[in-house]
């Protein structure tokens, strides 16, 4: 029995809601949206707590010389409520006050967003750029999501039963629900297991460096504490002081992203003690939000579902010709591909042999379309977008880049493509949605068995795997191991199958379609995390 009365107040950093609302980075956010318009569609109680980031993420564009560049811009958003709520938040000794903005503009339940860009602020800046800064900055933001969210809450007359940190940065939140206790004569352990009893947490990345944390005085300088003492930090979240190391204990029950990130998660965080339970549940998408409506019908009801998809291809091909001038073939494969840059992604991990990849670019047999953002501070992955780029300038009519992703590149992208190519290190990705989205459109899945893949895939009904599940820490035999095993099942399965024999590509996109619409659908993760996460019985 799902149980839908728990009145839930959901914690996140980002939030993708419409690619007008530049509040996200990436997957993180665009599940957190997905997730509040779900809670719209099928009714469950819920409200959001986030930031009004100004800038936003970076805009991440090219130069003329094929390098990544920043460039951010101020963002007014007129589609936000003022609630007239202001809360105050003390961050490094100085009274930061927080104007609370609402939003329902996007068919999502409400979303109150906290604001410091204010002339009274002495420090407005906080909220100016999402993951802008380390250190001090990120505290600052943390605090301002967890400690000022809650005081929202309270000022906007919200009951909550359960408080859900979507990830480490919500974690000051439950400092504040401790303070609230111990104000009221509560001893710290008291006030440590009355907070755990109604706070739960979900992790997302197996990456150790992904999993934030700070040394304790810096923690003291910002005010963070909340009026802990430095032997309770500690007690919560070890020295230095980790921010999902404090959420696992601070919850009274944890979940991964996906079956397989729950096994990898449970290893990760075995040595914590005093931790909650992890429980996997695996992510879904919004389909109202990302898949065409005709192509399920049509895998449903019957009809053409390769004239529906060849009209999702021609937009496609139509819209990279506008952003880029380039005209791609429509009677040609197109493999999309789109992702952060970061390293265990391998973006340009298709390139690795040219002498396998490069006849076929040339021959025209294979187009891959690439987009994806690298973090602004991060060298390694602007490196890699530059690789895209630069095979994007060597194969002008078989490569494209598109800069600057976004949730319109990445709608485009998972309904016109063919297939959907996806190649991280295992374990190491969470879960990733953007291959729901692709499956539901009818573009078939060509992946490492990582993330939510291994509970999806069909092998050779509903799309591929390649690699079989290899892991290895040595991360030249595993990539050597993966590309053989890309190479091979690419020559021998996907392109004869586009080629030669169109009917069971059909099949194998309708098979596609209805063995993931349900099982990936917000509604299954709702229903989920309602059941096993915030129900106490
Ligand atoms: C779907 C989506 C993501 C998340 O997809 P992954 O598979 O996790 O990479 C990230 N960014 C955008 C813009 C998306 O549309």
């Amino acid at each position: 029995m799902v149980q839908k009365d728990s009145q839930v107040a959901y914690f996140c950093m980002e939030y993708g809601l419409d690619v007008r609302m530049k509040t996200y980075a990436g997957g993180l956010g665009i599940l957190a949206g997905d997730y509040l318009k779900g809670a719209k569609d099928h009714d469950f109680p819920m409200v959001g707590i986030g930031i009004k980031w100004k800038q936003g993420y970076t805009d991440q564009l090219i130069d003329q010389n094929g390098k990544p560049y920043d460039s951010y811009h101020n963002y007014d958003y007129d589609f936000l409520e003022d609630t007239g709520v202001k809360v105050v938040v003390t961050i490094r000794q100085r009274d930061i006050t927080c104007k609370v903005w609402k939003t329902e503009a996007f068919g999502n339940v409400p979303l109150y967003l906290l604001d410091t860009d204010l002339p009274e602020n002495p420090d407005a800046w906080i909220t100016g750029q999402l993951y802008g800064g380390a250190g001090e900055d990120r505290i600052a933001q943390e605090m301002v999501l967890g400690i000022g969210g809650v005081r929202a809450l309270r000022a906007l007359g919200h009951d909550v039963d359960v408080y859900h940190f979507n990830e480490g940065h919500a974690l000051f939140a439950g400092f504040e629900l401790m303070k609230e206790r111990i104000d009221q004569g509560l001893s710290f352990e008291e006030a440590w297991e009355q907070t755990r009893a109604e706070t739960v947490f979900t992790t997302h990345t197996p990456i150790v460096e992904g999993n934030e944390s700070h040394p304790l005085d810096r923690l003291l300088y910002m005010g963070a504490n909340n009026g802990l003492t430095i032997e309770q930090l500690v007690e919560i979240g070890g020295a230095p002081f980790n921010m999902t190391v404090g959420a696992l204990r601070l919850s009274r029950k944890s979940n991964a992203v996906a079956e397989l990130h729950g096994k990898t998660a449970n290893k990760m965080w075995a040595h914590v003690e005093g931790r909650s339970e992890i429980i996997p549940i695996t992510n879904c998408i919004h389909i109202p939000t990302w898949v065409d409506e005709n192509m399920l019908r049509i895998a449903e009801e019957g009809g053409d579902l390769w004239e529906a998809h060849m009209k999702n291809k021609r937009d496609l091909i139509d819209f990279i010709e506008d952003r880029t001038g380039v005209k791609l073939a429509e009677d040609k494969m197109i493999i999309g591909f789109s992702r952060r840059a970061a390293p265990y992604k391998r973006s340009d991990f298709i390139f690795s042999d040219e002498s396998v990849i490069g006849p076929l670019l040339e021959s025209g047999k294979v187009q891959i379309v690439f987009s994806g953002k690298a973090h602004p501070l991060d060298d390694t992955g602007k490196g890699i977008v530059r690789s895209l780029v630069k095979m994007a300038k060597k194969y002008p009519n078989a490569v494209i880049f598109l800069e600057n992703y976004d949730m319109t590149i990445g709608a485009m992208l998972t309904r016109g493509s063919d297939v959907w190519l996806n190649n991280p290190r295992r374990p190491k990705e969470a879960s990733g949605t953007s291959g729901m989205k692709a499956a539901m459109n009818g573009v078939l899945n060509f992946s490492t068995l990582d993330g939510w893949w291994p509970e999806g895939c069909n092998d050779g009904v509903n799309g591929w795997q390649f690699g079989d599940g290899f892991e290895s820490d040595d991360e030249a035999e595993l990539d050597a191991h993966d590309l053989k095993a890309l190479y091979h099942v690419l020559q021998n399965e996907v392109l004869p199958t586009y080629y030669d024999d169109r009917d069971k590509w059909i099949e194998m996109m309708k098979e596609s379609i209805n063995s993931t619409r349900d099982r990936f659908a917000v509604k299954r993760m709702l229903e989920d995390y309602y059941s096993k996460l915030y129900a106490t019985n």
